[in-house]
C-alpha cells in the first residue's frame, strides 16, 4: 500500500533544510504533498503565490512530490484526503516543544494522523527561513542555504 504524507509549513522561502526533509520523506512515502500555509501567525515576506512557485521549482525534479496550498486546518485536510502521515522537520531541541505540542494537538483533532519527525543533514540543523530572510536583506551570499532562484527572488525583494 502506498502511503501519502503531507509536509506543511510556511516556506517563506523554501530552504535547503526544507528540501533535505522533502527528499528524505520522498524515499519513505509513496507520495509527498508539500502544503504551503495560506494563513500563518507570522507576517510573510513572500506572497502565498510566490511561496508556492518557489517550492514548486525546488521540487520539480522529484517525481512523487507535489506542492499545494493549505487554506484551512491541517487535520481537516488530512481527514478529507485520507492522509495518514504528517512529516515535520526537527532541527534542534528548540523545535521540540512546539512540534510536540502541535503533534499531540493534531492527534486530538484527528487521531488517525501520525506525525513523523525527520532530522536533516547536520549542515542544515541551524538553518531557518528567518535567517535566510535576514541574510537576503543584507545581500549576503546564500549559496549554502537556498537554491539560486530563491536567492535571486530574495535579492529582488530587497533591491537596493
Ligand atoms: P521555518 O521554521 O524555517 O520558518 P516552516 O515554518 O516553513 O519553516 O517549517 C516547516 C517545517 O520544516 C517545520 O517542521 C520545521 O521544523 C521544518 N524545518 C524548517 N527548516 C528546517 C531545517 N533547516 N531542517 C529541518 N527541518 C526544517
Amino acid at each position: 500500500m502506498s502511503v501519502k504524507a503531507i509536509y506543511p509549513g510556511t516556506f517563506d522561502p523554501i530552504t535547503f533544510g526544507h528540501i533535505d526533509i522533502i527528499k528524505r520523506a520522498a524515499t519513505l512515502f509513496g507520495q509527498v504533498e508539500i502544503l504551503v500555509a495560506a494563513y500563518t501567525s507570522k507576517d510573510t515576506l513572500f506572497s502565498l503565490e510566490d511561496r508556492i512557485a518557489l517550492a514548486r521549482q525546488a521540487v520539480a525534479e522529484i517525481d512523487n512530490v507535489v506542492v499545494k496550498e493549505l487554506s484551512g486546518l491541517l487535520t481537516e485536510y488530512a481527514r478529507a484526503n485520507q492522509v495518514q502521515v504528517v512529516v515535520r522537520g526537527l532541527r534542534m531541541i528548540s523545535d521540540f516543544d512546539i512540534e510536540f505540542q502541535m503533534a499531540l494537538t493534531n492527534r486530538k483533532l484527528y487521531p488517525c494522523l501520525e506525525t513523523v519527525f525527520l532530522t536533516p543533514n547536520e549542515k542544515y540543523i541551524y538553518l531557518s527561513a528567518s535567517i535566510v530572510r535576514e541574510l537576503g536583506k543584507l545581500h549576503a551570499q546564500l549559496d549554502e542555504f537556498v537554491p539560486k532562484f530563491v536567492a535571486e527572488s530574495l535579492y529582488r525583494k530587497f533591491a537596493r
